[in-house]
């Protein structure tokens, strides 16, 4: 018997559980991908820019994991990964730029000396003496980073460092993630009994400050390894579609054909409405995920525009600017140092937080933003794009909310066999987690079903 899988989700979640599919169940496996849009790749996109392609979705990949410097050397790309140039990115706060707090954890500063200038002298007294105040933190507590940072080092220290460090990663304030779904570590070694939160970041700051690179990136961007895992992947690709799923268990139904297996590849609240009549008690827990939107805006600056000497700037919460991150990707990446323009991506919109301004406003603000950040840094630019594209991801990111780990046990746990689970909205947004869910969802079902 061929063994038959169906995948619903053609995102980067989607097409690598394609590909470990067809590592797992051989030449001969029916995989079928089903995918809403008509292009592969899902956040990850890239875009004409000037002539160039470039990113406007993802940009770059964690290195310390695995997963995704694997998946890429197996597709043939390793000679195409680049590492960023080591430049810092800065901090906008109080319509000035700062250096990031260092050594951190995830923009928890180690102590005072960490934070700069960043706050003011009550500020660091209080992060000076956060060592001497009992801390009430019963194991198996879920607390957002936003509420225990503002309790151990006050609010200036959440909104000027953590807020920007993980708006960057999430596309939500840290009031609104989890402590254990974003730094499981740091969670960990509070529930161990590490009893003040200066002394838990610097147990873990060892690992925090290692100098190798954290990014990299595939010169060429995302499109290429979006086409070249569709290819590897030997999936029929069945675009514009959002199949129903039915059956259960041995004679699942996608489309009205028949699969010996599923893997639902979908962003949380989407799963939730495909598998709302199949199976009602995961959908109802899928449903309860929120999603964060934003939008990217890259732009195509005249070439002799000099940037300030950073990768980029992160923005404090509460400031003027409209956007809440740029990436000085002529400054970052040494694939982006060119003659024919200085390239420039800026980030828009948290949860909560809707994008209020058509493209043609975002672009202005995008300009005004970067003009006032160059400005403040001394340097020139001319900030009249030769060419801009905006991307909105209206759900782009799911909420790792207090509990959302858990909630998602809860779904892995009431699954039926033979239906699989991969996506951002699991075990982790970044890409190697992405990568490292599918390979698990594979696994699973080919463990659950007689192929
Ligand atoms: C702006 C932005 C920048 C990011 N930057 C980085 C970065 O630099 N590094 C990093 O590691 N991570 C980054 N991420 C996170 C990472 O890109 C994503 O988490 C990851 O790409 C998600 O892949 P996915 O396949 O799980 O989901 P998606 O890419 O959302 O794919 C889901 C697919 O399912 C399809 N779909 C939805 N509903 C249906 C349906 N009913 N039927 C059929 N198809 C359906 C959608 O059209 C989509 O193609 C970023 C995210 C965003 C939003």
């Amino acid at each position: 018997m061929t063994a038959r899988l169906a995948i619903i989700g053609g995102g980067l979640s989607g097409l690598a559980a394609a590909y470990f599919a067809r590592q797992a169940l051989g030449a001969d496996a029916v995989v079928d991908i089903f995918e809403r849009s008509e292009r592969p790749g899902g956040i990850l996109r890239s875009a004409s820019v000037a002539g160039r392609q470039v990113d406007v979705g993802a940009e770059a990949f964690v290195v310390r994991r695995p997963e995704a410097l694997a998946l890429v050397a197996e597709l043939g790309l390793a000679d195409q990964v680049v590492s960023p140039t080591g430049r810092r990115p800065a901090v906008w706060a109080n319509d000035g730029l700062h250096a990031l707090p260092s050594p951190a954890l995830m923009g928890i500063p180690a102590n005072v000396a960490a934070v700069g200038n960043l706050v003011d002298d009550a500020d660091r007294l209080h992060i000076d003496a956060e060592r001497q105040r009992p801390m009430d933190w019963p194991p198996g507590t879920d607390m957002s980073v936003g509420d225990l940072v503002d309790d151990r080092f006050g609010p200036a220290v959440t909104a000027r460092s953590v807020d920007p460090m993980l708006g960057g990663v999430y596309s939500s304030l840290s009031a609104d993630i989890g402590v254990r779904e974003a730094i499981p570590a740091l969670a960990a070694r509070l529930d161990a009994g590490t009893p003040n939160l200066t002394d838990a970041v610097a147990g873990l700051l060892p690992a925090a400050t290692n100098t190798a690179p954290v990014f990299g990136a595939v010169r060429g961007g995302y499109r290429v390894v979006v086409d070249r895992l569709l290819e590897a992947a030997g999936a029929q690709w069945h675009s514009g579609i959002e199949p129903a799923l039915m059956g259960g268990p041995g004679d699942w139904q996608v489309a009205d054909v028949g699969y010996d297996a599923v893997i639902v590849a979908l962003p949380a609240p989407d799963a939730a409405s495909l598998l709302a009549d199949t199976v009602p008690a995961v959908a109802a827990e899928l449903g309860n995920v929120a999603m964060a939107g934003s939008a990217v805006v890259a732009l195509a600056l005249p070439p002799d525009s000099v940037l300030p000497e950073n990768s980029g700037v992160l923005v404090a919460t509460g400031e003027s600017l409209h956007a809440k991150a740029f990436t000085f990707s002529s400054r970052k990446w040494p694939h982006y140092e060119s003659s024919d323009a200085t390239w420039v991506r800026a980030s828009f919109g948290r949860f909560r937080q809707p994008i209020a301004g058509d493209d043609h406003t975002l672009i202005g603000w995008a300009a005004a933003d970067l003009a006032r950040i160059c400005d403040a840094a001394g340097v020139t630019v001319d900030t009249s794009p030769l060419d801009a594209v905006v991307q909105r991801w209206p759900s782009g990111l799911p909420v790792y909310a207090p509990g959302h780990l858990a909630s998602m046990k809860r779904v892995f746990d009431a699954r039926p066999a033979g239906l699989g689970f991969a996506g951002a909205s699991y075990q982790g947004v970044g890409v190697p987690a992405c990568i490292a869910q599918a390979r698990k969802a594979v696994d699973a079902v080919v463990s659950e079903v007689a192929f």
